[in-house]
């Protein structure tokens, strides 16, 4: 079953394998499929569900309520998003203003059927609405009783700091931050971390098998493999090609030893080893398939040697 971790520094605690549906649910794959996964992460342990309102501009979350029907609500933590439009593209679907969340909060409760989200993320910085005014939004929004917690993605170690603070005058706290974050995207080590760190911020990490490369079935030369997300003209495609590369699909393969030693496959040891950082809270994982949630929740507690994160150091040589 699946480890727990507290997000951030308060009381609530997240499954910190974590199961989230860009580019599956209400897109890629069919409802019945994407109903599977749900089912095989809560039967794996995972109480923990994230989506946002532009996913499949709004399907993703009608999805997700619907194969959360049922079960109990006190059960599940379920995270969205607000930023980006999800209607037609009027002068106030974008961005943090206080109309925007506002409104944009009700949408997805009503999708996601329930009367709060556990936690409510800025899916990105809005550099054009000022930040008092979005910080005070999402006070409202809390004490409203329909976001329990607020979380920002994104932003960087500068405005994670200024939104705590504000936070922080008006009440609330922030408690999270969702970057993406993977062995082959190691950005937020620099600075992201240190300053979540030192406030009391946790992150919850995405793509953390770099969108299914590291799994290692990308294999330089060989052909796609069918049904996978590189193959997926809805979006998917697009959004991996940062990865696809023969010499980083190379390296994928190089760390097959390093999985071995540990009884691990590439995907779980991939989930493993963000899970290594103290400052993540969760892997946030997708999936297409069932069985590739079953595989990568094993990596739950996992612990890679010092040895061998130097050793994936070395055969990833700063890709
Ligand atoms: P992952 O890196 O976990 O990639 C998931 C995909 O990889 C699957 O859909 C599947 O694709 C493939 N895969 C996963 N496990 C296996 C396996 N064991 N064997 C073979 N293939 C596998 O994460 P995502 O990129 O899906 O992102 C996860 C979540 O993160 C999202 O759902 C969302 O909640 C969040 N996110 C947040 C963002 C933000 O800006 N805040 C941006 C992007 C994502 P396939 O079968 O199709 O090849």
């Amino acid at each position: 079953m699946v480890n727990y971790r507290y997000l951030g520094n308060s009381g609530l605690k997240i499954s910190e394998i974590t199961y989230g549906n860009w580019l599956t649910h209400g897109s890629q794959v069919e409802n019945d499929a994407a109903t599977a996964c749900v089912r095989a992460a809560l039967d794996a342990g995972i109480s923990t569900f994230d989506t946002a309102d532009v996913y499949a501009n709004t399907k993703a979350e009608q999805v997700l309520g619907d194969a959360l029907k049922g079960e109990r609500r006190e059960s599940l933590e379920i995270f969205t998003k607000v930023y980006w439009p999800t209607g037609p593209g009027g002068p106030n679907d974008t961005g943090l203003s206080r109309k925007h969340i506002m409104e944009s909060i009700d949408g997805s409760l009503t999708r996601l059927g329930t009367d709060y989200v556990d936690l409510y993320q800025a899916h990105r910085f809005d550099t054009e609405t000022p930040l008092e005014e979005t910080m005070q939004a999402f006070a409202d929004i809390v004490r409203q009783g329909k976001a329990l917690y607020i979380g920002v993605s994104e932003w960087t170690a500068d405005q994670i700091r200024a939104g705590h603070a504000l936070s922080k005058e008006l009440g609330f706290q922030l408690i999270s931050s969702q970057p993406q974050y993977s062995m082959l995207w190691r950005v937020i080590e620099d600075e992201v971390v240190p300053t979540s760190a030192e406030l009391g911020i946790s992150q919850i990490v995405w793509s953390p098998v770099a969108q299914g490369v590291l799994t290692g079935k990308y294999v330089p030369g060989a052909e796609l493999p069918a049904g996978s997300r590189a193959t997926d003209e809805k979006g998917g495609a697009n959004m991996i090609k940062r990865f696809m590369n023969d010499d980083v699909l190379q390296r994928v393969q190089d760390l097959k030893p390093v999985a071995e030693q540990l009884d691990l496959s590439l995907a779980q040891l991939a989930v493993a080893w963000v899970l290594q950082n103290d400052n993540v809270a969760a892997a946030l994982i997708g999936a297409s398939r069932p069985e590739q949630v079953a595989e990568n929740v094993k990596a739950s507690g996992v612990v890679i040697p010092q040895e061998l994160l130097e050793k994936i150091d070395t055969i990833l040589g700063g890709v």
